[in-house]
């Protein structure tokens, strides 16, 4: 894949050049670029290198890929999980009522996918509109009923809303907000289109926080550009001319793994009273706690290849389950192509293909069950529970089930 890379020198947010690296993961490839066959060895890989702005704080990337045709023809969906649906639910319900949305007001969501979450705000009631750049999941969303605009969000989306939808009462991202590489231009266009009455910029990112607790360096991808914990969203934000209402819309553990919940409003708008004062970053706004933090991440990374060396000396067969973001790059960063036989997934449009990096063929989770290995290992562990309920027989036969948080 011929994907140009280009570099900055300057902070996404703040525009300082004020940035220190902390952790580079060399020859990585993009997390969803599964591959056919035939492809094996073709796909785009390079290093993930990220910084620390000593300006604003925000974590980043100074690498943009260019993702051209990627994203047009992007099949990922989440909605096959019942957890994903389950919390989709939850947050439209607690959205609707912690905002005090009502029937007739706009959500509109940006990264709409396959429409579910926008399918939850429909039944409350809301006008919904979406913005989503991959043309099966638009198909896919229009198809139930979800109205979708075939493009990324720019300073010019407002003209792709339909008119009864304006101002917006209610801006969604979710997993989103973190790919973007001009966060503060972004921001600048929300605040266009965001009811300065009443409207919310409700945002779902990885918790910095959690990422470094439990160093999952697997979340470093060249997708991602800015990682932020609750007090540099909040910064951000500021920075941009909203105001930070809530941190944790849904207790933690009805929230994705890893998720923060940021909700935000314009300034000077009806719910700006109930802003947040300002945040204490903790150790997260110390230098050291990176320096530190980069340390452990490759000591991990040496840990998880080690266990896979010596299961393997030992005749071990390993598997893993989770093709997604996580279990795509931890295989790329500590496996080579062989040692793991298969990785399930839930996800249909996967089967048949290989993870970019270590090469491993996704299988439906059935497959654990007939072609069973020695250990298999969670990578989507935030959903362990669920899935080791589904492979009770596996275990029964003498299978091990291991989750990833486990060995790194
Ligand atoms: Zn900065």
């Amino acid at each position: 894949m011929g994907n140009n890379v280009t570099y900055r020198e300057n902070c996404r947010v703040c525009g300082s050049d004020r940035l220190d690296a902390f952790l580079e993961l060399p020859d990585m490839p993009l997390t969803d670029a599964f591959l056919s066959e035939a492809r094996l060895g073709q796909e785009f890989r390079c290093a993930i290198k990220i910084f620390r702005c000593a300006g604003c704080g925000v974590c980043q990337t100074l690498h943009d890929v260019d993702m051209g045709a990627y994203y047009n023809e992007y099949t990922y969906t989440t909605s096959a999980s019942g957890f994903v649906s389950r919390f989709m639910r939850e947050l439209a319900e607690e959205a609707w009522r912690h905002f005090e949305l009502r029937p007739g007001d706009s959500v509109v969501e940006i990264g709409s996918g396959d429409g579910a979450q926008l399918a939850f705000f429909q039944r409350l009631g809301a006008k919904v509109f979406g913005f989503e750049p991959s043309a099966p999941l638009v198909a896919g969303a229009r198809r139930n009923g979800i109205p979708v605009a075939l493009r990324l969000f720019d300073h010019q989306a407002e003209r792709d809303i339909p008119a009864d939808c304006l101002p917006v009462q209610l801006v969604l991202l979710c997993y989103t907000f973190d790919h973007l590489p001009d966060p503060m231009d972004f921001l600048a266009a929300v605040r266009r289109v965001l009811d300065p009455r009443r409207g919310v910029l409700l945002l779902e990112v990885h918790d910095l926080a959690k990422i470094v607790e439990r160093r999952e360096f697997c979340l470093f991808e060249h997708e991602h550009t800015t990682y932020c914990c609750a007090a540099t969203m909040q910064a951000l934000l500021q920075r941009a001319g909203f105001e930070v209402l809530d941190v944790e819309l849904l207790p933690e553990q009805r929230r994705r793994a890893n998720s923060l919940l940021v909700s935000a409003t314009l300034r000077g708008s009806a719910y700006a009273s109930r802003a947040l004062p300002t945040l204490d970053a903790g150790a997260l706004g110390r230098p050291e706690t990176f320096t530190a933090f980069g340390a452990a991440v490759r000591a991990s990374v040496e840990k998880l290849r080690a266990h896979v060396r010596a299961q393997r000396a030992k005749g071990c067969r390993l598997a893993g389950y989770g093709a997604g973001g996580r279990g795509v790059m931890t295989l790329a960063a500590c496996a080579q192509p062989g040692d793991f036989a298969y990785v399930c997934d839930q996800n249909p449009s996967f089967h048949g293909l290989y993870t970019p990096g270590a090469h491993v063929p996704v299988v439906p989770p059935q497959h654990a069950l007939d072609n069973p290995v020695d250990e298999l290992v969670v990578f989507s562990f935030g959903y362990y529970e669920e899935i080791c309920a589904s492979l009770a027989k596996f275990r029964e036969r003498g299978g091990k089930l291991v989750s990833l948080l486990e060995l790194l």
